[in-house]
């Protein structure tokens, strides 16, 4: 026999006979009265609506909605926003929060995280100071250029850029870089947001410098370059270079903005990393603006750098939206001691985790996975293998789409559980592990599994083994 709706409905006990229980009591002796209502309440509101929805269509017993407020309260306790293991290979993973900091930037945060700071004051003068000003002499130096300008992230720096130079007019870019790159920032609704009005020239695969130059109006106000990130396009094409369109440019008297994305201060093509300009070459190649992210190849926190002629950043820095989309004090520290670090090159290449990621050699992958699997193996049960196999990681990021870099990756095996099976468990673990699952096997790669990730990468694949123990 079925029982109705409203049946069901009935039974399901009211807040103060679930509070009654004595199991239900016991939970108050490690949370307290109010964290215990409210969990009861959302508890016996999900019932209510599974019963309502169809979902639930029997009685539940105590030993379930105990069960229920149970992994309620529990839940509680472990932050959202918490560490996980990154063994997908992808290295600047946007869903994994990016670029992983240096233990400089870290300390930097720290530093001025947990006091004052001379955020906004000028320590020789006394005076209000700017807190644009403890990052702009490095930039500079690093790149090259004359003046620089941070805000929240690259969006942020592309908006600012379009609403300070180019509102009510026209901003020509090519059509072949009108690009999405996720998350929904599509360069025609940044352009609309910025007010300035999109003019389309040349065709998918192919723009020439004569697009732009028949394009020029006089209401003109920017010529446009988007680094198209997260694509390419193959076969019969031809993209105006940053010399023409700069050419281009100069003779009209019109500036060259190039939203450069994922942006690198020093050339990784020794390492296999090629056809990434710094952005030090592209202002030498004419871009009279360029901006980039702080947080992708670079390898720093989230931020929006934009370098390039002092007369086109100066407005910038009078803007009235650059107090929205301002950068906050913890990401500005983290900025400044990552770019300390380039003004040494071997300590960047050392220190700074995403570029010791990219780098790291064929043979110092292997061996990484040996150390890998040499540290799990020692404590793991049998019913945990753990297999090497040859494979490829990518950049992420929107960085270098084609782009595949060799690597050793280490197969798990549960039991006889699937590779599916063990990507969601291990997706659940104390400390989530990420990988990937491929031709049936689920694999992680040793490239982006860091040193400090090793102990609690052997505690989530215990959990894991007693999970998938054959129950
Ligand atoms: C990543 C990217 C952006 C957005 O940068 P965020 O720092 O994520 O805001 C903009 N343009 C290009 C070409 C990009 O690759």
């Amino acid at each position: 026999m079925t029982l109705s709706r409203q049946t069901i409905l009935k039974s399901i006990p009211k807040v103060d006979r679930v509070l009654d229980l004595p199991e239900v009591r016991h939970f108050l002796g490690q949370f307290s009265r109010p964290e215990v209502l409210l969990v009861i309440r959302q508890v016996l509101k999900h019932l209510r609506e599974s019963v309502g929805s169809g979902t639930q269509s029997s009685l539940p017993d105590n030993k379930t909605i105990i069960g229920m407020i149970d992994a309620g309260l529990k839940s509680r306790s472990v932050p959202s926003l918490r560490p996980v293991i990154n063994g997908s290979g992808v290295v600047v993973h946007t869903n994994l929060g990016r670029s992983p900091l240096s233990e400089s930037a870290e300390q930097a945060i720290h530093a001025v995280s947990s006091g004052y700071s001379n955020l906004e004051f000028d320590l020789i003068s006394g005076e209000r100071g700017s807190r644009y000003s403890h990052v702009e002499g490095l930039l500079c130096e690093l790149t090259g250029s004359e003046a620089a300008l941070v805000v929240n992230n690259n969006a942020a720096a592309v908006i600012l850029a379009l609403s300070t130079l180019a509102q009510g007019r026209e901003v020509i870019v090519s059509r072949g870089e009108l690009v999405e790159i996720g998350g929904s920032f599509r360069i025609p609704d940044v352009m609309s947001q910025s007010g300035a009005r999109l003019v389309e020239v040349g065709c998918t695969n192919r723009t020439h410098s004569r697009d732009y130059l028949g394009a020029i109006t006089d209401s003109t106000g920017l010529l446009l370059k988007v680094h198209t990130s997260n694509f390419a396009i193959v076969g019969f094409t031809a993209e105006t270079t940053l010399p023409e369109m700069s050419a281009v440019g100069r003779e009209a008297g019109i500036p060259v903005m190039l939203d450069a994305g994922s942006g690198c201060l020093i050339d990784l093509s020794p390492y296999g990393i090629k056809g990434e300009p710094t952005i030090r070459q592209y202002l030498e190649s004419g871009a009279d603006l360029v901006t980039f992210s702080g947080d992708k190849l670079l390898g720093g926190p989230q931020a929006g750098i934009i370098v390039g002629q002092k007369k086109l950043i100066e407005p910038m820095k009078k803007h009235p939206l650059l107090r929205a989309l301002r950068m906050d004090k913890l990401n500005l520290a983290s900025l400044e001691a990552t770019l300390r670090l380039y003004r040494d090159e071997r300590l960047a290449l050392a220190e700074i985790p995403t570029l010791r990621m990219l780098t790291f050699s064929a043979k110092e992958l292997s061996n990484r996975a040996d150390r890998i699997i040499r540290y799990l193996r020692k404590q793991l049960p049998k019913t945990v293998s753990l297999i090497r196999h040859p494979g490829e990681s990518s950049a992420g990021g929107g960085s270098f789409p084609l782009l595949q870099l060799p690597t050793t990756l280490i197969e798990v095996k549960i039991n006889v559980s699937t590779p599916c099976r063990i990507e969601s468990v291990l997706r659940r673990t104390t400390t989530p592990v990420v990988g990937r699952v491929h031709r049936d096997r689920f694999l992680l790669d040793a490239r982006t599994i860091l040193d400090a990730d090793f102990s609690p990468l052997l505690a989530s694949l215990q959990e894991a083994a007693i999970i998938l123990s054959g129950k």
